[in-house]
């Protein structure tokens, strides 16, 4: 058990709920942030006697990261713990894809865990430990459907290296998940999209899973509390991919 604040971003539902409810569970509090409302993540802790805090905020704008960050560590104490998950992942071909969408996408999904870390990363170095665990996603060996989000995950994957080889000295880890199909309203969208009933889309997407079975949020929640126990201080730098079979 710990008593370190952690703060999630993309919390109010999905992998970023199942994330903030496991690490609640492992003794955190937590701060769950979200564009849209966390009360229910946030309630689903406090009934269970854990502590949580919901922070409207959108990890792409720069003042409200700085405020959400100010606010956990006054409200809940100094953040030492840090899951960048929120993002987004709209589908358009290349041709079709504007100029706004592309700066969304990798604004949300890139520049979002830059401004979270660059925030949270002070508090870690005073206290001379911290967890630093970032989404990115199979898609960053490539996604068809999905330039703007595929460069965004790979992207991730050379910040999460990267801050491996400069915060190790302070005693803070980084580390980054690749989840492959986690059934969510990411999936959900998804299905839709293609126009595929959800319960088929999962079939067809199960077939091809070494496993036989698509993810739960609770699959990367489970991945996410071993990299941010005290434990696992020596893995860093690593992209863990939670897919059901090796991604090339
Ligand atoms: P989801 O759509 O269910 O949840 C995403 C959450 O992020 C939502 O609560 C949303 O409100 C929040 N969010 C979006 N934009 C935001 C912003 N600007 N500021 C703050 N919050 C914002 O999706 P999910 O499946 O739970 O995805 C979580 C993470 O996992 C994402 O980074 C996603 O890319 C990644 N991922 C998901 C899958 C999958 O199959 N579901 C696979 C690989 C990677």
């Amino acid at each position: 058990m710990s008593n370190a604040t952690a703060i999630v971003t993309g919390a109010a539902r999905g992998i970023g709920a199942a994330v903030a409810q496991r690490l609640a569970q492992d003794g955190f509090a937590v701060a769950a942030v979200d564009l849209d409302d966390s009360t229910a993540t946030v309630e689903s802790i406090t009934r269970s006697g854990g502590r949580a805090l919901a922070i409207v905020a959108d990890v792409s704008d720069e003042a409200q990261v700085t405020e959400a960050v100010a606010r956990t560590a006054t409200e809940l104490g100094p953040p030492t713990v840090l899951v960048n998950n929120a993002g987004v992942g709209p589908r358009a071909a290349l041709v079709d894809m504007t100029t706004e969408q592309w700066d969304t996408v990798l604004g949300i999904n890139l520049r979002g865990p830059f401004l979270f870390t660059r925030a949270v990363v002070p508090y870690m170095i005073d206290a001379g430990w911290g967890r630093i665990v970032t989404m990115s996603s199979i898609s960053a060996t490539g996604d068809a459907g999905r330039v703007d989000y595929g460069s965004a995950k790979a992207g991730l994957i050379g910040f999460t290296k990267s801050l491996a080889l400069q915060l190790g000295p302070h005693g803070i880890t980084a580390n980054a998940i690749a989840p492959g199909f986690i059934v969510s309203d990411m999936t959900r969208l998804s299905a839709r999209r293609l126009g595929l009933e959800f319960e088929e889309f999962q079939r067809q997407a199960a077939e091809s899973i070494p496993v036989g079975r698509v993810g739960q949020p609770e699959d990367i929640a489970h991945t996410a509390s071993y990299l941010v126990n005290h434990a696992a201080g020596f893995v860093s730098g690593q992209v863990i991919y939670v897919a059901g079979g090796p991604v090339d």
